[in-house]
């Protein structure tokens, strides 16, 4: 088989926004870089739409809703487009992996295995839902028939980060899709490439002209969608500063809907009875450092009894040893390049400012010498220990290949304290033999998904979505992120 790097030599870049479903000239002369941070070098030249592009978006997604070209085909219908959308995915992911890759310095391995399946996989389970979800008779009295019925919203702009932008964008499409809304996506301008070619896939597996548009662009595209009277609905993926700029933008504008999925600061607590240490620690390895650390549910900060941290770290740094970054376009690298030279600075800096601040850097802390390809952005697995709980690196979403230490002294309600001393609320993990303990502290624990004697597992069957800063207005995954594409309809009928 070709070598990936020939493939990715041989490879057609997306360069055109995807309007409606086509690529098209922009109505724009500003430009962006895509950059592949595996080298940092420029991978191509793209339009960064703006009024103009958006606007043109947002007419053809209205023109497509009012003449109900899509909405008003049976769910059976829509599902079965999603459900093909889902096969073209597949019969492209080699190339939207490949693309995937190029743009964020995710390794191949993963993005074959995870980004484009998943991708594909979220697709189907929408189509597949679409004629599955039923409407409500309310209980009224004889006199009187009540419907609740759920209706799409009408123009949904989807605002997706670079640190899954595949299955992100595809957390999006698929339900708001399903229910019958127009779409626009606007990737992130460090992960436009697999999502253009994405929306070019739709066309070809049925979806009407105009339902799908994909806006290449910086951050003025998804605030010109933010601001828009003519979008009905954000959903957004991001940093929670940028959230609530989203927030802002829609209740100045036309009070559309808006549904953030924001940062985490998620911790992994660990009591003395945990059943196996050396499992928890590859876990906990694994919870930090996938995708080099940049995922919004990451388990970033270790919570832990002082007894057996000194056990537990000793068994991460074996596994982190093993975990070295790669250039992402082998086929076994495990962990690749940071998605850009501004996300591993950033990352640097919370590292100085953490030395300053009284943590010791246990693991790592540096970038690999050499670096597995010249010019690119890496940095080896770490761990900060003895972390003070007021601390930057201790509250702050750092978003890196970083883990956080905070040790207690045997106390569950120590524990509880500290795993909650957060303004986060996205995710959790506790570790213990103890089944009361686990139920206490998993509920004890304020955030949208708490995982008990395990990590990252689970899958399309349950919400995503979190608490506090974490979130705001609806949850991905599952049947509940419908709700957040759909109105709620009631239908009086008096007898
Ligand atoms: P942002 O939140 O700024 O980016 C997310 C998306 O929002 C991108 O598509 C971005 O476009 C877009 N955007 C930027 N500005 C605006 C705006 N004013 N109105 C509407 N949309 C906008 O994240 P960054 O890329 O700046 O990353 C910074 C930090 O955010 C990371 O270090 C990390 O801590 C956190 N983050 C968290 C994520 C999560 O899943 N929790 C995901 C990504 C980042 P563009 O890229 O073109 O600016």
């Amino acid at each position: 088989m070709t070598s990936w790097h020939q493939r990715a030599t041989d490879l057609t870049l997306p360069s055109r926004p995807v309007l409606g479903g086509r690529p098209v000239e922009p109505r724009t002369d500003a430009t962006f870089t895509s950059v592949n941070p595996r080298d940092n070098r420029p991978l191509v030249e793209l339009p960064a739409c703006g009024q103009p592009d958006v606007d043109r978006a947002v007419t053809l997604a209205r023109t497509a809703f009012e003449d109900a070209r899509w909405r008003h085909r049976t769910p059976g219908e829509r599902g079965a487009v999603l459900r093909r959308f889902a096969e073209l995915v597949e019969a492209h992911a080699d190339e939207l992996a490949l693309l995937e890759t190029l743009d964020t310095g995710k390794p191949i391995g993963d993005t074959t295995t995870v980004d484009a399946p998943g991708a594909a996989n979220n697709l189907r389970w929408y189509g597949e839902a679409a004629d599955k979800v039923y409407g409500e008779v309310a209980p009224t009295g004889p006199d009187a028939l009540a419907t609740i019925t759920r209706e799409p919203m009408g123009v949904v702009a989807a605002i997706v980060p670079w640190n899954y932008p595949l299955i992100i964008a595809t957390w999006k499409l698929g339900p708001a899709l399903a229910a019958g809304n127009s779409v626009i996506v606007k990737p992130a301008e460090q992960s436009p490439l697999a999502t253009l070619r994405l929306g070019e896939l739709a066309l070809e597996a049925g979806l009407p002209e105009g339902v799908l548009s994909v806006l290449p662009g910086e951050g003025a595209t998804g605030a010109a969608l933010s601001a828009h009277a003519g979008v009905d609905k954000v959903t957004f993926t991001g940093s929670t500063t940028t959230g609530r700029r989203v927030l802002a933008a829609a209740a100045d504008s036309n009070l559309k809907g808006v549904s953030l999925e924001l940062g985490g600061k998620s911790p992994q607590v660990v009591l003395a009875d945990a059943p196996n240490l050396d499992a928890a620690a590859e876990e906990i390895a694994w919870g930090i450092y996938y995708n080099q650390g940049q995922t919004c549910h990451a388990g970033s900060r270790l919570v832990i009894d002082d007894r057996v941290a000194d056990e537990v770290l000793a068994r991460i740094a074996e596994v982190a040893r093993d975990l070295q970054p790669g250039d992402p376009l082998d086929a076994d690298t495990q962990l690749g390049a940071l998605v850009s030279a501004e996300q591993q600075a950033r990352v640097t800096d919370y590292l100085d400012v953490a030395a300053g601040q009284g943590a010791e850097v246990v693991l790592g802390g540096h970038a690999p010498d050499p670096a597995p390809v010249a010019g690119g952005s890496y940095l080896v697995p770490t761990v900060l220990d003895r972390v003070a709980a007021d601390t930057d690196v201790a509250r702050e979403e750092i978003f890196g290949p970083v883990l956080v230490v905070q040790r207690f002294d045997g106390s569950e309600a120590e524990a509880l304290r500290l795993a909650n001393d957060t303004g986060y609320g996205l995710a959790g993990a506790v570790w213990t033999a103890d089944h009361g303990r686990a139920e206490r502290i998993a509920a004890g624990i304020r955030a949208g998904v708490v995982y008990v004697n395990c990590f990252d597992v689970g899958d399309l069957t349950v919400p995503h979505g979190g608490y506090k800063a974490s979130g705001f207005g609806g949850r991905d995954k599952s049947l509940h992120a419908l709700e957040q594409y759909t109105e709620v309809k009631t239908t009086w009928r008096q007898r």
